[in-house]
C-alpha cells in the first residue's frame, strides 16, 4: 500500500465528473487500498478517487470510531436510487483543509454500488454519518462540492475566507452572517464528529 497524494481545491479533476469503472482487476484493488490508507491517514471517514487525482468511480469509507476495528467499505459505481427527508449537520472536507460548516442531505438513501469483485451491492443508510458521508463522497465522483450544499452560503464562504480558498473581507463576511439569522456550528466544531471526506 501507497499514501497517495490529495488534490485541493480548486483543482481541476475536483470538478469534473468520473468515469465508470469496467473493469475489476488488481490496479483497482491496489487503488483502493491506497485510497484507504491514505483516507486513514489523514483521519477522514471517506474519500473519493478524484481526490487523489484518479476520475474514477471509486471511493472508500470507514465510519468505525476510534477505538473500534476497521471496517472499510469500497464503492465502485455507487448509485443512490432512493432518497428521503432531511439531515443537517456539520461537513468537513480532505479537499478544503480546515473548512467546516453546515450542509443539508437526505436522511434516507438507498444506495446502489458494485464491490472490488464487481458484484452488485445495495446499502441503506438513515441519519447517521455512514449515510452522510456517501452522499458526500458520491457528489465528488460527480465533480459536485460541499460547499454548493451549505445550509448558510455566508457561513460557507466565510470559512473559505478564513482558509485561504478564496480572497474576501473576514469581517464585513461575520457581520453579513451575524445580520442573515443563519444560524451556523462552525465555532463549535468539537461538538459534532464532521465528516471529513
Ligand atoms: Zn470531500
Amino acid at each position: 500500500m501507497a499514501k497517495l497524494r490529495l488534490k485541493y481545491y480548486p483543482e481541476q479533476v475536483l470538478l469534473q465528473k468520473a468515469k465508470k469503472v469496467t473493469t475489476f482487476d488488481s490496479s483497482v484493488r491496489k487503488l483502493a487500498n491506497d485510497m484507504l490508507e491514505t483516507m486513514y491517514d489523514e483521519n477522514g471517514v471517506g474519500l473519493a478517487a478524484p481526490q487523489v487525482g484518479v476520475s474514477k468511480r471509486i471511493m472508500v469509507i470507514d465510519v468505525s470510531g476510534e477505538d473500534e476495528p476497521n471496517e472499510p467499505i469500497v464503492f465502485i459505481n455507487p448509485q443512490i436510487i432512493e432518497k428521503e427527508g432531511s439531515l443537517v449537520g456539520l461537513e468537513g472536507c480532505l479537499s478544503f483543509p480546515g473548512v467546516f460548516f453546515e450542509v443539508r442531505r437526505s436522511n434516507r438513501i438507498l444506495v446502489k454500488y458494485q464491490n472490488l469483485a464487481g458484484k452488485d451491492v445495495k446499502m441503506q443508510a438513515e441519519g447517521d454519518l455512514l449515510c452522510r458521508a456517501i452522499q458526500h463522497e458520491i457528489d465528488h465522483l460527480d465533480g459536485e462540492l460541499f460547499i454548493n450544499k451549505a445550509v448558510s452560503p455566508i457561513a460557507a464562504d466565510l470559512e473559505l475566507v478564513k482558509n485561504g480558498f478564496i480572497a474576501g473581507d473576514v469581517e464585513a463576511l461575520e457581520t453579513e452572517l451575524a445580520n442573515s439569522g443563519q444560524v451556523t456550528h462552525t465555532i463549535n466544531v468539537k461538538d459534532q464528529t464532521p465528516v471529513v471526506g
